[in-house]
Order: structure tokens, then C-alpha cells, then sequence
């Protein structure tokens, strides 16, 4: 019998044609459908490779037909092909799984349910500064696939979401991170926490005693989850409350890194990002980078001069001493919670959009605290003016970017804040939260 070398690859976005692009370099007979529109940009890459799509389809007999089918994250588990995908016994595997099987670098995975990007980004920047050949991957930037394809990194940091861990089996991190876990995406867990718990812990499978696992000692999630399945891995946690022996923990207000006697302090104010939620960010990237030995002035510098990511509590701009702060990438409650936490002026906060079966009422105290006025931004805004209503006084409804900035302008007063800080997607409205995030800085800009 000869080997079935078919692929099939469903999603023909960055990770798809990424996954594409390696696996016809590796002799794979392969086959990209998208049941959308593929992007020109992609339609020309694929040919240029020679490799056959399909879009606005999925042809099932070609597709059962492969050996091996590479799943992007965005389709979800329930959609029928991948149902029947399954029912044949035909593997669905994530990018990360089949391009980790062509590279022997080091692999440093950050997972957690808010958070990744800018602990991915920022781990990154301190690994590249410090000399070593290192890739960016997972959910942001360039696909894995392809620079497994294309480059020959020794060390990656990759940001996995749930969704990818959902579809890896035998892949093995050399480091993983868990940021935290709070509830999000339910809707692909049948509205199971314990599933979507189970989905993160995915990380740290197949990793053994030689492997680390930096997680947060705050998180019960986490902490129950560990106690259940007590993992034979070296556990460096890090905590703003607790003492740690290896890892990293805040004393006064000192940010104190340490592995294997190593010492790194830092003063928690000279971090260039501020809130308590980056300094959980700030504790993760330092213990990675401190166990790769990088030197501790590189570690220092790097959390230092650290530029922050678009969209996530990024300063806009001030208009006559109203600062405006675009928090575009909240979309739940826990990262609202933290940008809420680390205002420190009174602030008029832009809330709403596609409620994901939002929990309001742990923001009532922070709100209580510093929200002076709230402007609704989405289509239905029921959920928010009933959880908030006696506890502000002046809730107000908008349906454009335009008129949320006009009254949140209008409502603020000299050395207020303006946040916007969703707590829910944005597909009501807007395109994305990089689009909502953009049209929020346009709109200020043009006060
Ligand atoms: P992710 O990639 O997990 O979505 P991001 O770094 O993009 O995480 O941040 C998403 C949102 O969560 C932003 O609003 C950001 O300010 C907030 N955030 C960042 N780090 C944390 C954290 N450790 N805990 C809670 N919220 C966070």
C-alpha cells in the first residue's frame, strides 16, 4: 500500500497558507478550502506555489480524502465537515502540531485567557535583544508554518489561544506560560468552564521533569486545576500577594524575579507598563528570560523601555487635559477589570458591543470607585445600563465611534480620562477590535 501523502487544509488565512506553503516544501499533496473568501494576497501565494483552493466550499470528498487535516483556529470543532472530518477518523490538527514536527527549536508557549500578546511580545523583545535567533508566532505576526518553511529560528515564542491547543497532540513546549484563566469563548465549550480550563492545560502536555511551567500563583483556576493534575514539570510561579522560591513575586514595591539563585529586582514603577495586570505580564516574561540565562541589565532594559502594544490600554492622546486611552482588545470583563484597576484619575468609560454573557457586577466596585459617567457603544446596551443603573449617575447611548468620543468629551472635565474599554467583541459595529480601536483614535484625533 502506498502512503497517503494527501493534506487537506481547512482556512485559507495566515496560519492555512502558512501550513500550505510547509507542507508542499515537505512532498505533501495538498489541498486548501475555504468555505469563505481567500484574500488575493493569498490566492497568490498558493499559486505561486502550485497549490490547489477552493473558496466559498468545502468539497467533501477531497477533503475526506487527505490523511491528515490542518484545522485553522477560527473554525470551530462543530462545523459539519470537521464533524465528518472526525467521524472518519481522519486527525484535525492545529499549525502549531504539524509545523513543530519540522523544527527542533526551543519552544516557549504563552497561553492564558488575557494577556498573551503583550507577554509574547514582550518575552520576545527581551530574547531578541539579548542576541538570541528567535521567531514570533502563533497568533500574532507571521504563521509558524511558514517560518518553519522559510527560516531556521533555534528559539520561538508562540502565543497559543485556546482554539490552537484545542487541535495539538504531540507537541511538546520547552517552556510554557499560563497567564491566567478566566471565563471567555464559552460558546466553543458548550458553555463548560472546566472544558475551556481543560483546553489551556492542554500547554503543558507531554512536557516532562527537564520542562517549565511559569504560571500565576494568584489564579485559583490555575491553582485547582495544578492540584488536580499535579504535573511531574518544574513549576516557577509568580504572584503580586505570596513569596515565591523560584519565580517572581512583588515586595514593597519591588518586582522580584529569581531561578536557580539568580536575582533580578526591579522597582515596579520603572516597568514600562503599569497596572497591576502587566506586572503579572512584566513577573512572566522575566522568569522566562531569566531561566535562558539572558543577562539581567537586558531583561531590566527590555521592561523598561518596553512600548506596549496597539489597543491594549495604549495613551491616545490628551484634549485640553482630557487624556484619552484606547483599550480596544478588552473584549470580557477580566480585562476590563484590570484596565478599570489601573486608572488613576476619575474616568468616563466607553463600554459595550457583542456581550459574550458578560458578568457585570465584579466591576461594580471599581466602577463605584472612578467611572464619573458611562457611554454605551453597541447595539443593545440593556445588560449594561441595568447593572450599572443607581450606581452612575449619567449612562449614556451611542451607536458610532463618532458620537461615543463627542459624549464622552463632553462629559469629562480637566484632567479626567476618557477609557475605552469594551468588555465585549465588536462585531455589532465595527470590524474588529483593531478597527474599533482605529476609528476610537481617529475620532479623537479630529476633536
Ligand atoms: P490576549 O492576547 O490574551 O487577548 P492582550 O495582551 O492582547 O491579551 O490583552 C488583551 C486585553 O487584556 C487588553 O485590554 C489588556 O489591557 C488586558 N490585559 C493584558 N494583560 C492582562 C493580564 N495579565 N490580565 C488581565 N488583562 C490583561
Amino acid at each position: 500500500m502506498t502512503e497517503n501523502k494527501n493534506i487537506a487544509i481547512l482556512g485559507a488565512g495566515e496560519s492555512g497558507v502558512g501550513s500550505a506553503v510547509l507542507a508542499k516544501a515537505k512532498g505533501f499533496k495538498v489541498f486548501v478550502s475555504d468555505f469563505g473568501n481567500i484574500a488575493q494576497k493569498y490566492k497568490n501565494e498558493l499559486n505561486h506555489h502550485n497549490i490547489e483552493w477552493e473558496e466559498g466550499t468545502h468539497t467533501v470528498s477531497r477533503i475526506l480524502d487527505a490523511a491528515e487535516i490542518i484545522k485553522s483556529p477560527g473554525i470551530s470543532e462543530k462545523v459539519p465537515i470537521v464533524k465528518e472530518a472526525v467521524e472518519n477518523g481522519i486527525p484535525v490538527i492545529s499549525e502549531i502540531e504539524f509545523a513543530a514536527r519540522y523544527t527542533n527549536a526551543f519552544m516557549l508557549c504563552i497561553t492564558g485567557s488575557n494577556g498573551k500578546t503583550t507577554t509574547t511580545l514582550l518575552t520576545y523583545e527581551i530574547l531578541s535583544k539579548a542576541g538570541l535567533n528567535v521567531g514570533l508566532a502563533g497568533n500574532v505576526g507571521k504563521s509558524f508554518a511558514r517560518q518553519v518553511a522559510e527560516e531556521s529560528f533555534d528559539y520561538y515564542v508562540l502565543e497559543l489561544s485556546s482554539f490552537q491547543l484545542d487541535g495539538m497532540f504531540n507537541f511538546k513546549a520547552d517552556i510554557a506560560v499560563i497567564m491566567n484563566i478566566t471565563p471567555d469563548h464559552l460558546d466553543r465549550y458548550d458553555y463548560k468552564f472546566e472544558k475551556y480550563i481543560a483546553s489551556k492545560f492542554r500547554i503543558i502536555q507531554n512536557m516532562d521533569r527537564s520542562r517549565k511551567l511559569i504560571f500565576c500563583n494568584d489564579d485559583e483556576v490555575i491553582i485547582n486545576k495544578l492540584k488536580e493534575v499535579n504535573p511531574d514539570i518544574e513549576l516557577l510561579p509568580f504572584s503580586l500577594s505570596k513569596k515565591v522560591q523560584n519565580g517572581a513575586y512583588t515586595e514593597n514595591d519591588n518586582m522580584i524575579v529569581k531561578y536557580d539563585n539568580n536575582e533580578l529586582i526591579m522597582d515596579i514603577r520603572d516597568l514600562a507598563l503599569q497596572g497591576k495586570h502587566n506586572t503579572y505580564n512584566s513577573m512572566a516574561a522575566g522568569i522566562a528570560a531569566n531561566v535562558l540565562k539572558i543577562k539581567k541589565d537586558t531583561i531590566r532594559e527590555c521592561l523598561m523601555n518596553f512600548k506596549g502594544v496597539e489597543h491594549r490600554l495604549e495613551p491616545v492622546i490628551k484634549v485640553h487635559k482630557i487624556e484619552f486611552i484606547n483599550d480596544s482588545k478588552a473584549t470580557n470583563i477580566n480585562s476590563t477589570w484590570y484596565a478599570l484597576e489601573s486608572m488613576k484619575k476619575r474616568t468616563v468609560w466607553i463600554v459595550g458591543g457583542v456581550d459574550k454573557g458578560n458578568d457585570y457586577d465584579t466591576l461594580i466596585p471599581l466602577v463605584r470607585e472612578k467611572v464619573k459617567a458611562i457611554v454605551c457603544l453597541g447595539k443593545d446596551n440593556t445588560r449594561i445600563h441595568a447593572a450599572f443603573k443607581g450606581i452612575v449617575n449619567d449612562i449614556v447611548d451611542t451607536t458610532s465611534m463618532d458620537e461615543a468620543v463627542k459624549a464622552a468629551y463632553y462629559l469629562a472635565s480637566n484632567e479626567e480620562v476618557v477609557l475605552l474599554s469594551p468588555a465585549c467583541a465588536s462585531f455589532d459595529l465595527f470590524n474588529d477590535y483593531e478597527d474599533r480601536g482605529r476609528q476610537f483614535k481617529a475620532a479623537v484625533r479630529n476633536l
